[in-house]
């Protein structure tokens, strides 16, 4: 069994999909946006934000807004054809897109004509090359016709936003979708050629029990998905107003999580699959899964990826993007994106430069969170050594030389034990989630 110290996973931590993380942003202005998109070269990927779904869950945390209103989406894919239009005439000409994701929201909550526009504006703009194409997807949208879409635009890697097949719990958190319905959409995805499919699913939902788990995490298996991302599930209302729906005094406690994270890690490993680094999983033979078996795992605004590109351009309204030394935000809100938009300005909002001290903490971070181990320089060790004390002392990473290796039974620990390095970490721990 995992070792169990509340005390060491009280504290709420950043999934650190960035460092410095979201928390660390401040304002950003237009011209240190245009300056690091200038310097971009090699490799780009590109990661369009469409905030809209047809149904919002209550638990969804994400930058998503309601469909219904034709005028709504219109507008705003007008703006998004602006920035890329905007974005692409500023990169420098030996940059090469080699890969792009459509993430929100649901990109399926759009129209797909509207839809398949949209990718010819990229091609249009973009020096695109042989690129990989990924997409979330919501079942309960998932139509034949955007099967037919996903095969024109060469999709080859999708993420089907399954959470739980409970019944009853599909209810608690507002996401009714009958197991027929993922057969359907599973059924959609592989005739359009998807070879990496993706399930989402969650773990510490109201009323879940244990079985719960180990029969989604079975259905999920036996459907193929080639990777699944097991996330447990943070309430916090006082932060995502919709949440509010969620009946709190079901949810499982603290240490009920802990089993269930366990109980997913040990189902999944039985199922032949791999750990990519603490929540997802995926078959060897799957990009993501080898590339954790291979050490070249890295961490983005995505999760973990196979993705090495030194830099990606976010495109859509909150849409956060990196490069080398800067971290950079879109405009959340809509009007405000629309608007900077209209005045043919990039809608940048938010952002961090990144000092040389953040990148050789956001290494070891990165390190840790997707190898298990970093090379740690002394004075980064002596300097975070009080707060890796209590992990060290439990047994769940310990000192090899010049690395610092967290333990096969510790992944549960390893956001918390990553915090370490953070000196960021000191303020306002109320903004993140717990770390199982
Ligand atoms: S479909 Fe996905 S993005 Fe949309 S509200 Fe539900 S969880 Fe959020």
């Amino acid at each position: 069994m995992w070792p169990y110290h509340p005390d060491l996973l009280a504290t709420p931590v950043p999934r650190y999909t960035s460092f410095p993380t979201a928390a660390e942003f401040g304002p950003l202005d237009e011209g240190a946006y245009a300056d690091a998109l200038s310097t971009a070269t090699g490799d780009v990927s590109l990661y369009v934000h469409i905030p809209f779904c047809e149904k919002i869950c209550w638990y969804c945390g994400c930058n998503t807004a309601a469909a219904n209103k034709a005028q709504r989406l219109a507008t705003y894919l007008d703006a998004l054809h602006r920035e890329i239009a905007l974005v692409a005439a500023q990169l420098p000409a030996s940059a090469r897109v080699r890969r792009i994701a459509f993430g929100g929201g649901s990109p399926n909550a759009l129209n797909p004509i509207d839809f398949v526009r949209l990718f010819d504006e990229l091609v249009l703009h973009f020096p695109i090359e042989d690129p990989v194409v990924s997409i979330e997807l919501d079942p309960r949208t998932l139509t034949p016709e955007w099967g037919a879409v996903l095969g024109a635009i060469g999709a080859t890697r999708a993420s089907l936003g399954v959470q739980t097949f409970s019944p009853p719990l599909q209810e608690a958190i507002g996401r009714v979708q009958p197991l027929c319905l993922i057969e359907h959409g599973v059924e959609i995805l592989r005739k359009a050629g998807v070879t990496s499919m993706n399930f989402d699913l969650m773990y510490g939902l109201p009323g879940q029990t244990v079985d719960d788990l180990e029969s989604t995490l079975r259905l999920s298996t036996a459907f193929g998905a080639e990777r699944i991302a097991l996330f447990g599930y943070a309430h916090v209302p006082h932060l995502i107003a919709r949440q509010q729906r969620i009946d709190a005094s079901a949810l499982p406690g603290p240490e009920e999580r802990f089993r269930m994270a366990e109980l997913g890690l040990r189902q999944l490993l039985a199922a032949d699959y791999v750990p990519v680094g603490f929540d997802h999983f995926a078959l060897p033979r799957d990009p993501l899964g080898h590339a954790a078996l291979g050490g070249r795992l890295h961490r983005n605004f995505q999760g973990f990826t196979d993705d090495a590109a030194p830099v990606l351009l976010g495109l859509g309204a909150s849409a956060i993007g990196s490069f080398p030394t800067l971290l950079a935000q879109n405009e959340k809100n809509a009007g405000r994106y629309r608007m900077l938009l209209s005045q043919e300005r990039l809608p940048v909002a938010l952002g961090k430069a990144r000092s040389a001290d953040d990148r050789r903490r956001g290494a070891v971070i990165e390190e840790l969170l997707c190898r298990g181990r970093a090379r740690v320089c002394r004075a980064m060790l002596d300097e975070a050594w009080d707060r890796l004390t209590p992990y060290v002392e439990t047994g769940l990473c310990e000192i090899e030389g010049e690395y610092l290796v967290i333990g096969d039974h510790a992944l549960a620990y390893a956001r918390s034990i990553a915090a370490a390095f953070d000196p960021y970490r000191q303020h306002s721990p109320r903004r993140f989630s717990s770390a199982v």
